[in-house]
């Protein structure tokens, strides 16, 4: 189990309250064939309009609140968040909260110019994870479905490294007839570089990727075929708890590492809660429900309320979804799930 303070609260499984996603919005400009499918999210797709949107004293203050309860890890998300301005006052108010340790971002790096990166690692930004499926531009094109030169992704990563985010991750989610190819080329690129590449399994979030089993490559099929090409081994992991299952490269050429959210699920450890743009917190990625607390601070509520509704919502907390997954149809209430741009991937 994953290492617990004293004052921590725990959920119905013994698990303790300690990462928080943030997703600054429900937007994005690229439209990922297994995340914002262009026939769900065109033209007369209703976003969310900024009124409704967490303003960023308001995300702060819940931010806040969560970390009186335990939370130590923030990571800012969407959507795509650097279409949100103003981030890096964000990341500022965020950073000067009593207790969070670490603060990242998911990006696709697309807007992540030089100054960009430069401001958000001097505002206080940790880290930084660049998502990245291909590096040939037909098969980028086809999973982002938008005309966007990869190039720009792999420039928004240097400049990344440039500005001194050390460890950059890069974040690559496999599905199968789509970019398996990838496997072996992006860890060619990445091997040596300084970057961490971690591949992803294709998930079955929300309810519009039309997500089939057979199209997941699984981790230790990955493992394999980069095995086979560039010889790897297990590495033991950073801390109880750990997402990815790390590699390393014999040869020395650094570290590979493997999300495999669905072929071996890991909610015995997920200390994790999300909120997304509009407020609501949700316990689990695959969630049907959130628990809204935007209207519960409009509407005057004192910081004790807040604190004591995370603790509700966290101490009923029963899921575990990933697990379950084997053991129910997969498709059972896919219709209602909350999609990963609501709330954060
Ligand atoms: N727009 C930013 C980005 O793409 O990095 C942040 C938000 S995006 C929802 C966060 C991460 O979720 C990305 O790395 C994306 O590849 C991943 N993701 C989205 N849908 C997924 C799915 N169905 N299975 C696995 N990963 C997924
Ligand atoms: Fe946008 Fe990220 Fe979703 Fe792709 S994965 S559509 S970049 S939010
Ligand atoms: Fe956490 Fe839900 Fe994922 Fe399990 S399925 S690891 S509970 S987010």
């Amino acid at each position: 189990m994953i290492e617990k303070l004293r004052d921590s609260i725990e959920d119905q499984l013994q698990r303790p309250l300690r990462d928080l996603r943030v997703s600054v919005t429900d937007r994005c400009n690229f439209r990922c064939v297994y995340c914002m499918p262009r026939e769900v999210f065109g033209p007369g797709y209703r976003f969310v309009p900024r009124s409704e949107l967490l303003r960023l004293e308001e995300i702060s203050r819940i931010a806040r609140a969560f970390a009186e309860q335990g939370v130590r890890k923030i990571r800012i998300t969407g959507g795509e968040p650097l279409i949100r301005r103003d981030l890096e006052r964000l990341v500022e108010m965020i950073a000067a909260i009593e207790g969070i340790e670490d603060i990242s971002m998911t990006t696709n790096a697309s807007m992540l110019t030089r100054e960009r990166a430069r401001s958000l690692h001097a505002a206080g930004l940790k880290r930084i994870n660049i998502s990245l499926d291909a590096l040939d531009q037909p098969t980028f094109q086809r999973i982002n479905d938008v005309e966007f030169p990869v190039g720009r992704v792999l420039q928004g990563i240097e400049h990344a490294q440039a500005v001194g985010f050390n460890r950059v991750k890069i974040n690559a989610v496999i599905r199968r007839g789509f970019n398996e190819h990838s496997i072996l080329q992006l860890a060619g690129h990445f091997r040596g570089s300084g970057a961490i590449l971690r591949f992803i399994e294709f998930m079955d979030v929300g309810s519009t990727n039309r997500w089939q089993l057979d199209e997941v490559v699984s981790a230790r099929q990955m493992a394999d075929i980069i095995h086979a090409e560039f010889p790897i081994v297990l590495v033991s992991p950073n801390y109880r708890g750990e997402v990815a299952k790390r590699w390393r490269y014999l040869d020395g050429a650094g570290e590979v590492g493997f999300i495999a959210s669905v072929t071996e699920p890991f909610c015995g450890d997920c200390a994790r809660a999300r909120l997304s743009a509009v407020g609501k917190v949700y316990t689990c990625l695959f969630a049907t429900e959130g628990h809204d607390l935007r209207d519960l601070i409009r509407e005057g509520a004192s910081d004790k309320v807040l604190a004591r509704r995370i603790r509700t919502i966290w101490m009923s907390r029963e899921d575990r979804y990933s697990e379950l997954r084997s053991s129910t149809s997969a498709t059972v209430n896919r219709a209602h799930r909350v999609e990963m741009s609501h709330i954060g991937g």
